[in-house]
């Protein structure tokens, strides 16, 4: 996985955890479930979000290229 697609998983994640948790409004224990999910997205985050070059991590860094060793993200 690449860094791109760890932060559209993670967004994704986040956007439909928050969904479920509004949904909780309705039905209570979905607050959980929704919390599960907004986490789950932290994990595709600070796993993948790296440089492939020099594996430091990209934080917010949403350029094409790595700001520590200059290389392009995208493989
Ligand atoms: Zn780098």
């Amino acid at each position: 996985m690449n860094p791109r697609k760890a932060c559209v998983l993670r967004d994704t994640l986040f956007v439909v955890g928050f969904i479920i948790m509004l949904a909780a409004y309705i039905y209570e224990p979905l607050i959980v479930i929704g919390a599960i999910v907004m986490f789950s997205g932290l994990i595709p985050h600070f796993r993948y979000n790296r440089c492939p070059h020099c594996g430091k991590q990209l934080g917010r860094n949403e350029e094409k290229y790595c700001q520590h060793c200059g290389q392009p993200v995208d493989e």
